[in-house]
């Protein structure tokens, strides 16, 4: 018989994800917050809407929401209906310490919790090839691979609980450096009278090219076009996380806790709803003139 599963959380990431799992035969529950969009969910995917009591029968259930603390309010909530011998993945960019504290929580019900962030963004998520990243037991990575399958495609056992969201926050804390970086280099070019396009022709067949030039910039910034797709405010949560991680690794790391002061001011200055590319019109203001 077919294991039962939940999505918890529609947003940018869960909706498309949910509805992977749904297309690859798995019937799927799904909960959101705002309950218009898990109604919206069931007739464009054929999911089927309920409240999270419900959803805690599942023996799979999936949460992608801001923050671990959302995550934890759920559990709690969830709770007294969790099965024991389910297991929860936790597709949040979350924090490694909550979420240890989360997985123990869940043990005494004798739930297993999986960390599972994503990589991939919205167009990954849609098309079902995100990496996924996950931390916790072997045995419960193995129950829940092929649901994994169904929406990322680059799936990876990286270590014990926490690690999966250790790794996403580093990751994150990398590509912020990449973004913030090419933004102040390439607004110095187009002061000296180099053409943003023929700047990033230039790196992007050099060495200083990254995700950032190849794909955001010359898709978001140069264009004008700043889809909302990644708030800023959740990079800027995720450099956080990046900071935790280096606090316990006893680095001194000047260049990435630089990066978590740079987006804050960004994330004040632009505003945390604002698209992630968003962070560069700060610098465009900086410097009196557009990357475009
Ligand atoms: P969104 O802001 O688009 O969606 C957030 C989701 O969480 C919505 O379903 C929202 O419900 C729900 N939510 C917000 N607050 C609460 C709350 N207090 N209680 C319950 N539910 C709540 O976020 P994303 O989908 O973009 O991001 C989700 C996670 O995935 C984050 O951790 C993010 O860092 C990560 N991520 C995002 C990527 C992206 O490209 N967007 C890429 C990779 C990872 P409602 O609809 O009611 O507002």
């Amino acid at each position: 018989m077919k294991s039962k599963v939940a999505f918890l959380g529609l947003g940018a990431m869960g909706y498309p994800m949910a509805c992977n799992l749904q297309k690859a035969g798995y019937p799927t529950l799904v909960w959101n917050r705002s309950a218009d969009k898990a109604r919206r969910h069931g007739s464009e995917c054929g999911t089927t809407a309920v409240e999270p009591e419900a959803a805690a029968a599942a023996d799979v259930i999936f949460s992608c929401l801001p923050t671990s603390a959302e995550v934890a309010g759920l559990v709690a909530r969830m709770r007294p209906q969790l099965r024991a011998g389910s297991v929860w993945v936790d597709c949040t960019s979350g924090d490694p310490e909550a979420s240890r504290q989360i997985a123990a929580e869940l043990a005494k019900a004798g739930v297993e919790f999986l960390d599972a962030p994503v990589s991939g963004g919205t167009d990954g998520a849609a098309a079902g090839t995100l990496t996924i990243m996950v931390g916790g037991s072997k045995e419960a990575y193995a129950k829940v691979k092929p649901y994994l399958e169904a929406m990322g495609k680059k799936i990876i056992h990286v270590g014990p609980v926490g690690s999966g969201h250790a790794l996403k926050a580093i990751n994150n804390t990398l590509f912020a450096v990449n973004l913030w970086a090419a933004g102040e280099g390439l607004a110095a070019l187009v002061k000296q009278g180099v053409d943003p396009r023929v700047a990033l022709e230039v790196i992007n067949a050099s060495t200083g090219r990254s995700n950032a030039t190849e794909n955001v910039i010359p898709e978001r910034v140069v264009t004008r076009a700043w889809p909302h797709t990644f708030k800023l405010g959740l990079l800027t949560k995720d450099v956080g996380i990046g900071m935790k991680v280096l606090d316990g690794s006893d680095l001194p790391a000047p260049l990435l806790r630089l990066t978590y002061e740079v987006y804050q001011t960004a994330k004040r200055e632009i505003g945390p709803d604002a698209d992630h590319a968003e962070a560069l019109k700060l610098i465009e203001r900086w410097a009196g003139t557009e990357i475009s």
